[in-house]
């Protein structure tokens, strides 16, 4: 039966490790994957998480099936994180959602719901994140894109972007990323936020925000979500993924949640019992173990505190590094201007270095990273900045 099938492609971003892994230059770097490290260059755990995990092995918890819509506990904690403790549409009911398999599980139910109830496409920005093509595509959707960047200028591009969304039509659904936009790094400002917000209302545009970089923009969890709230507090109607793989340094657990703020909490609740029609005969219910750690840090206040404080030294490090790279490209000649790594926020540089480049340090520098120029500022240390900084001056110069 298998005969016909052809060798797919590696994937774009994944398929730079097994590329990597084959490589076997003792120096070789790889700057890909958006998986945070320290300064060593090693897989960082962060401390609340082994403490909330050694409690949950302590309790000797069982291991019986989740309901369809997950851990309700971390749910609601996961909520109060994103929407805020007092936010008053969760207090009224309002906002009501499910665990789901990370950022990208909550994504696919979301694109497969929408689909299921109407929709035909779904709008994201130019560029994105790469993998939100295929979950929207694979959902049935149509993926439109909005201006976003201005690679000319290393910036935002609002004018592009408000010209693009005024034209978008009514009941349109429109992905955003909460904050931290992957990967270009560049966000709208609080006031641009605002004038979104109202051009949301006006066009009756449905928004739909990707929050999978909580904490890491600012390095304050609060702030981060400050888009999001306006946009709830503004009356919106919209939908959440959340995901807790960098935040939390979770990626293999597979940890968010997929929520929506409706009219009324008897709304809210149809549509969960929506999701959970998506997501009964696709993996029926989402696994335990790292939906329990999040609300054990979440529900402790010691915890709780120690994670905004780790997740700001997550957030602090790579933004060291942003100005190490800059200055270390200054040091090492190169007269280009690398301002935009540091005004950039989250884990990513969008470099600006063009494929034939990034290839050029793949094969001449054996430096990995993916081939629209995004570097994985968490893969940045102290040791290898300027051997980064090197191999990027040398292909630009
Ligand atoms: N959205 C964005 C913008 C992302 O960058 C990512 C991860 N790279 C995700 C969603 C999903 O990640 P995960 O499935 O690990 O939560």
């Amino acid at each position: 039966p298998f005969a016909a099938y052809e060798m797919a492609p590696l994937d774009p971003i994944i398929g730079l490790n097994e590329e990597f892994q084959r490589d076997d230059f003792p120096q070789k770097v790889i700057v890909g994957v958006g998986a945070y490290r320290d300064d060593a260059g090693k897989p960082y755990v962060l401390p609340c998480v082994r403490e909330a995990e050694q409690r949950l092995v302590d309790q000797k918890l069982d291991m019986e099936y989740s309901g369809i819509a997950g851990d309700q506990k971390f749910v609601d904690l996961s909520l109060k994180f994103g929407y805020g403790e007092d936010s008053g549409a969760l207090k009224e009911g309002r906002i009501q959602g499910v665990q789901a398999l990370s950022g990208t599980g909550g994504l696919r139910v979301f694109g497969e719901m929408i689909r299921r109830h109407g929709h035909k496409h779904i709008y994201v920005p130019n560029p994105t994140w790469g993998n939100h093509i295929p979950i929207f595509q694979n959902s049935g959707l149509e993926v439109r894109k909005y201006r976003y960047y201005d690679a000319s200028n290393s910036s935002l591009d609002f004018d592009g972007m408000i010209k693009d969304i005024q034209d978008i039509p009514a009941g349109s659904c429109v992905l955003l990323h909460a904050c931290a936009h992957n990967p270009t790094g560049m966000d709208p400002t609080l006031e641009q936020w605002k004038q979104l917000s109202e051009l949301f209302k006006k066009k009756q545009l449905f928004p739909f925000f990707d929050a999978a970089y909580q904490g890491f923009a600012s390095g304050d969890a609060i702030l981060d979500a400050a888009s999001l709230r306006m946009f709830v507090d503004d009356g919106h109607l919209l939908g959440t993924i959340q995901s807790f793989s960098k935040n939390f340094g979770l990626y293999g657990h597979r940890v968010g949640t997929l929520s929506v703020v409706g009219s009324n909490a008897e709304e809210a609740a149809r549509v969960v019992s929506q999701m959970k029609m998506v997501i009964r005969p696709m993996y029926s219910n989402p696994p335990r173990h790292g939906a329990r750690i999040v609300s054990t840090i979440l529900d402790d206040p010691k915890l709780k505190s120690d994670f905004y404080e780790q997740c700001k030294g997550m957030a602090d490090r790579m933004n060291t590094m942003r100005t190490k790279l800059r200055d270390e490209l200054e040091a090492v000649g190169s007269t280009r201007n690398w301002d935009h790594i540091v005004k950039q926020i989250g884990m990513f540089a969008y470099s600006g270095l063009n494929k034939e480049q990034v290839m050029e340090m793949r094969s001449k520098h054996h430096l990995y990273c993916t081939a629209d120029g995004r570097i994985s500022m968490a893969g940045v240390t102290t040791g290898n900045v300027s051997y980064i900084a090197n191999a990027m001056h040398d292909v630009s110069k």
